[in-house]
């Protein structure tokens, strides 16, 4: 009876995972199809919003039977694709995320089906070594030791230049991971804080708490990595920034006196180099040295900024960043890799020591299995990705990509000063462009005496501009807070936020996105009136 079951089930048990026989030829199709409707998403200036009211997204069923692959190919690129967020479209500059160009799709596909796993060596085969040696290709791009460190670290088992990992975040988290159990480290009888825990650290060392100081700039990660690790996103101290929004020096310095003074330890500095919210890169060297002089690590965070060492002409707004003890770089963002693909970079070979394990099941000592240093266990094949994207556009294409991007921002912000109707609010240091509309007949003389309730008018104006704008055809811009001098006060406005990312857009779609926006807010500002 058994037997004769299992018989019956044969015919359309085509394949040991999916019950459908799906051709060669319909699978090609297939796949067409679904890319034609990303194109026509991307392209087109209509956008479906989507509706949490719709049920079509209500229903929470798993089909008992398979639904046949072409219904339901047809259902994702009829019904889904046209829904997608348009971050790609030349148009859209209200993301981090942008265009990933169409040579890397094969690659993005390739490694789903190869599926190797990255947390062990048996798994993974040649891409351990292919890891490795992207991560040396982009430690020698911040750092650029000697050829001698590389080719004594790239493949030694024993040395981990970087850690790949699922973005900016995950980086983030694993360089203080890292420096906690640095600062915190065994110590005679005490065998440190990754075994002990905080408590006993503290007590050992005889502080109060741990902190990690950055600007108020500091990317969101740095509380959730401050939370994970147990000192509390309280413990995330913020120095106020300066005129160019770099992080104010000597409030660092007199913050990381006051940190002595009431016994606090220092886990580590932070450096950004690209804040999120505007491209301001801090005075990186700066920072090095103050770090150095209190005897303290010090961690970039280069998730935007990273790329910029690509060109000859900016980065040395980065210099400095070759004393950091680790530095975050994303590949999702600059690097045009698809989402999932961050890199943390450690300038000493052996500073992930002090994170590893070993499970007896699996990961080997000496085995060279990378989910021994890592926070991630079971992680895809993206180096691959970054490791294609290097190849394929190079160094000299990177540095076009960052050159032109910063040329875009610096036209729009020139676009925006020649309208009396916007505000620059923050002028690019490098790609991120900080404004806001202004409700018609406001001159420029009457700007300086605005004051604070005239600002909560404009930023309600503007917020609803941009909410407006990204109803109608997809966010073309995001929203931000700066700090305003006012006649009567200082206080944070409402900002536009344009990141200038999207190697496609050209001077016209700027000028398209500042006219839409214009519309926008003259319609909505009549209607306040
Ligand atoms: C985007 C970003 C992050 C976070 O990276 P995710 O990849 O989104 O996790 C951290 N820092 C900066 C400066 C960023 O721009």
């Amino acid at each position: 009876m058994h037997t004769r079951r299992a018989t019956l089930a044969m015919p359309i048990e085509t394949s040991a995972v999916c019950p459908q026989a799906v051709s060669e030829l319909e699978l090609t199709g297939l796949r067409n199809l679904l890319r034609r409707a990303a194109d026509a998403a991307n392209a087109s200036n209509a956008f479906a919003p989507a509706d949490a009211t719709d049920p079509r997204w209500r229903s929470a069923l798993v089909p008992y039977g398979p639904v046949p692959a072409a219904d339901y190919f047809r259902s994702v690129a009829g019904a889904i694709v046209p829904a997608a967020a348009p971050v790609a479209s030349p148009l859209c500059l209200a993301h981090m995320s942008s265009l990933v160009p169409d040579v890397l799709g094969p690659i993005a596909e390739l490694v789903a089906v190869l599926n190797q796993n990255m947390v062990k060596r048996d798994a993974s085969g040649v891409f351990t070594l292919l890891e490795r040696q992207t991560l040396a290709a982009l430690h020698r791009l911040v750092y650029g030791a000697p050829d001698e460190f590389y080719d004594t670290h790239v493949q030694s088992e024993r040395s981990t230049l970087g850690i790949v990992t699922s973005g900016g975040t995950a980086s983030n988290l694993t360089a203080l991971w890292i420096a906690r159990n640095r600062a915190l480290g065994p110590d005679g009888g005490f065998h440190g804080v990754e075994r002990e825990g905080l408590a006993a650290a503290l007590a050992h060392y005889g502080c109060t708490r741990a902190v990690i100081v950055g600007s108020t700039l500091l990317h969101y990660s740095f509380d959730k990595a401050a939370s994970v690790l147990g000192l509390g996103s309280d413990a995330c101290v913020k120095v106020p920034v300066d005129a160019k929004r770099h992080i104010d020096l000597e409030a660092l310095r007199r913050a990381l006196e006051e940190c002595r003074r009431r016994r606090e330890c220092v886990i580590a500095v932070v450096g950004i180099a690209g804040a999120t919210d505007c491209g301001a890169v801090d005075t990186l060297d700066r920072m090095a040295d103050c770090a150095g002089d209190f005897g303290v690590q010090f961690h970039v965070d280069a998730a935007w900024g990273g790329p910029l060492l690509f060109s000859k002409r900016y980065a040395s707004k980065l210099q400095g960043i070759e004393r950091a003890d680790s530095v975050t770089f994303d590949g999702h963002k600059q690097v045009h890799l698809p989402v999932g693909t961050g890199f943390l970079l450690l300038r000493d070979p052996s500073a992930a020591a002090v994170i590893e394990k070993t499970a007896r099941y699996m990961l080997q000592e000496e085995s060279g299995d990378l989910g021994r240093r890592s926070l991630e266990g079971s992680r895809p094949a993206t180096a691959l990705l970054m490791h294609a994207a290097l190849h394929l556009i190079g160094q000299s294409g990177f540095e076009r990509l960052v050159d032109e991007s910063v040329a875009r921002a610096r036209y729009l912000a020139r676009e925006i000063e020649r309208r009396d109707e916007f505000e620059l609010l923050a002028a690019p240091e490098t790609n991120i462009v900080l404004y806001r509309f202004l409700p018609p007949g406001l001159t420029r003389a009457a700007r300086a005496t605005l004051t604070m309730s005239d600002q909560a008018a404009i930023d309600e104006l503007n917020e609803r501009l941009q909410r407006e704008e990204a109803g109608l055809a997809g966010a073309r811009v995001s929203r931000t807070l700066v700090d305003y001098q006012s006649a009567d006060g200082c206080a944070p406005v409402t900002a536009l936020r344009a990141v200038l990312g999207n190697p496609k857009t050209t001077e016209r779609d700027i000028l398209t996105v500042l006219d839409e926006q214009r519309a926008i807010g003259e319609r909505l500002a009549a209607r306040i009136v």
